[in-house]
């Protein structure tokens, strides 16, 4: 896959997400095995209202990369996941998730479910 030209955007497209079951646990573990200090200085950050709770602002990354729900892998790749900034990286694809959502990241699920 193509990189994409992240760096800088401050999460501009990290917004509420749907999430599956799998995800959830997954994501859920990964914040459980954060050390407490990283933990919250992650969950104490600001962020603007409708980004993403894991954003990490401070590092203008995700502060769940490797256990990111799977349409955040696929964002800038797919045909309806077309990133603006770049938008020539994405393939023919259309992207469908394997599993159906159980709720939406942000909205549905906050740090209070994960912890
Ligand atoms: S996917 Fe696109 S909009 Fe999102 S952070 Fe990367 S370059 Fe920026
Ligand atoms: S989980 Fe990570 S990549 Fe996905 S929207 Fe949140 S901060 Fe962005």
């Amino acid at each position: 896959m193509e990189i994409l030209p992240c760096k800088g955007c401050k999460g501009m497209c990290c917004g509420p997400v749907p999430i599956t079951e799998n995800e959830r646990m997954k994501i859920q573990k990964a914040i459980r095995k954060m050390p407490v200090k990283k933990r919250m200085e992650l969950k104490n950050q600001q962020r603007y209202i409708g980004t993403c709770i894991f954003f990490d602002e401070k590092n203008d990354r995700c502060g769940i990369h490797s256990a990111r729900p799977s349409i955040c892998k696929a964002f800038g790749h797919y045909q309806n996941l077309v990133c603006f900034k770049s938008p020539n990286t994405v393939s023919a694809k259309k992207y469908y998730a394997n599993e159906p959502p159980i709720g939406l990241l942000s909205v549905d699920f906050t740090w209070k479910d994960f912890t």
